[in-house]
């Protein structure tokens, strides 16, 4: 086992793992940024090294600066979390290269699932259903329209190099793509540094639903069942359920087992997710892999008692997964989370960073609260708008959600914006409660509100 790990994060996921490594008796380093001197994971840890200013380009995204923290700190290894480095392959060549353990996948594996285009074709060859639609860059718009055209409108445009929403168009029409493919191409280009974009037929009526994966390097891989992340605001999650409430025995089975094989076919190693639409008829189709612990994974361990940190943090060091058997995965109860980020809903989202004067958070019976925020705590706005993840357990659905509303009564974030009050409307609702609700569910919420949907507005073009 490692004896000391930096963790290359901040906010709530670094104190995530920095609580892991405490159980396990392992030493930890934060890093921070100029603006994040006080923040809660640099008291946690055992050493902390400040890496830069601000911007996340000279801090959490800056290699030379966190490799020299690590290798001045002396650590075995470093966990980057989720977003920043952690799908960074060159990242993870340059911690090999350094003699320091990367907690993730081979860089080759997060190369493979990267492209999500040719992520896509490469699970494809194994017999994991895909959504029809283009293999390669789109070139220019006559090649655009003709692809649209034979797999018929409405099409979504997205980036290869793709995450968090960014570089992706809903399209119902060749107005619409043919404008669309330049703001597409050119926001792939500004966010990820490649205009690569690509075309696939848009699902109207759909779910996400994704499959926790775990593998270690002694050749077992097994799926800890599935999460349903329907409930998003522009193509991001905002609440997510375990289990799915469409998913039956017979389909976990049948998509779990298309998510190790998708997992098998790049030799996957440490945490990932499969993600996949299912559509309404009960097909369900690939879109990509995520190769890192995701935000979500905390109602996964509330439903089968694993912890996906720890496992990441032992299949690194070269242990064996602590569950090898599929059918040795426990599976109990039913746990809801809501992100809860500073932004307004009443505004599109729109992020609303501030200070917290008064806080208050929920506890009791169900309920799990992973948070960085604290009362005289101020929300960045050079990062993410994510304040905390508000998690709830119960024996059954109804009851998970019962345990919910009542947390998210108590929980109290003020002055600045935040999602409380839609998660409060999201489970008043009834297609909620009945647990018929597809990726379009928030636009629909929000159907009275000011500002609708961008893809409404879109549908109008
Ligand atoms: P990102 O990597 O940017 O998060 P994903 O490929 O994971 O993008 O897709 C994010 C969300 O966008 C999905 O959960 C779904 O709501 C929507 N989406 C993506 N592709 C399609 C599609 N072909 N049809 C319908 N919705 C889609």
């Amino acid at each position: 086992m490692f004896s000391k790990i930096l963790v290359a994060n901040r906010g709530e996921i670094a104190l995530r793992i920095i609580r892991a490594c405490r159980e396990m008796g392992v030493r930890t380093v934060a890093i921070y940024s100029q603006a994040d001197a006080d923040s809660p994971h640099v008291y946690l840890a055992d050493e902390a090294v400040c890496i830069g200013p601000a911007p996340v380009g000279q801090s959490y995204l800056n290699i030379p600066a966190i490799i020299s923290a690590a290798e001045i700190t002396d650590v075995d290894a470093i966990h980057p979390g989720y977003g920043f480095l952690s799908e960074n392959a060159h990242f993870a060549e340059i911690c090999e290269s350094c003699h320091i353990k990367f907690i993730g996948p081979r860089p080759d594996a997060i190369r493979s699932m990267g492209d999500k285009m040719a992520a896509k074709e490469t699970v494809r060859k194994v017999g994991v259903p895909t959504i029809p639609g283009t293999t390669q860059a789109v070139k220019d718009k006559d090649e655009a329209l003709k692809i649209a055209k034979k797999i018929k409108y409405p099409v979504i445009i997205k980036a290869a190099a793709g995450g968090g929403g960014r570089g992706m168009r809903v399209c119902h029409n060749e107005v619409r793509l043919v404008s669309a493919l330049m703001t597409a191409q050119h926001e792939a280009e500004k966010a990820f540094g490649n205009s690569a974009v690509y075309i696939e037929k848009y699902l109207e009526k759909s779910r996400h639903i994704e499959f926790q994966i775990l593998a270690d390097s002694h050749g077992n891989t097994v799926h800890l069942y599935e999460r349903d992340c329907s409930i998003q605001r522009r193509h991001q999650k905002l609440l997510e359920e375990a289990p799915s409430p469409s998913v039956d025995w017979k389909l976990r089975k049948k998509m779990g087992d298309m998510a190790v094989k998708a997992a098998k076919a790049v030799n996957y190693t440490n945490a990932g997710t499969i993600e996949f639409l299912l559509d309404e008829d009960g097909h369900f189709y690939f879109i990509e892999m995520n190769t890192r612990v995701q935000v979500e994974h905390g109602i996964t361990e509330l439903i089968t008692g694993i912890d996906i940190v720890k496992e990441q943090i032992r299949i690194a060091a070269g242990e064996k997964l602590s569950i090898r058997k599929q059918d040795k995965v426990p599976f109990r109860g039913h746990a809801i989370e809501c992100r809860i980020n500073a932004e307004d809903p009443a505004n599109n989202f729109a992020p609303c960073p501030g200070r917290i004067e008064r806080y208050n958070a929920p506890g009791g019976p169900g309920v799990r609260l992973d948070s960085h925020a604290h009362a005289g705590y101020t929300v960045l706005p050079y990062y993410d708008s994510m304040i905390g993840k508000l998690m709830a357990f119960g024996r059954n659905r109804g009851e998970a959600i019962s345990v919910l509303e009542r947390s998210l009564e108590e929980f109290v974030i003020e002055p600045i914006k935040t999602t409380i009050p839609i998660h409060k409307e999201i489970l008043k609702s009834p297609l909620f409660r009945r647990g018929q609700v597809y990726t379009d569910f928030i636009p629909r919420l929000l159907g009275d509100w000011p500002d609708k949907n961008l893809d409404e507005e879109a549908k109008k073009t």
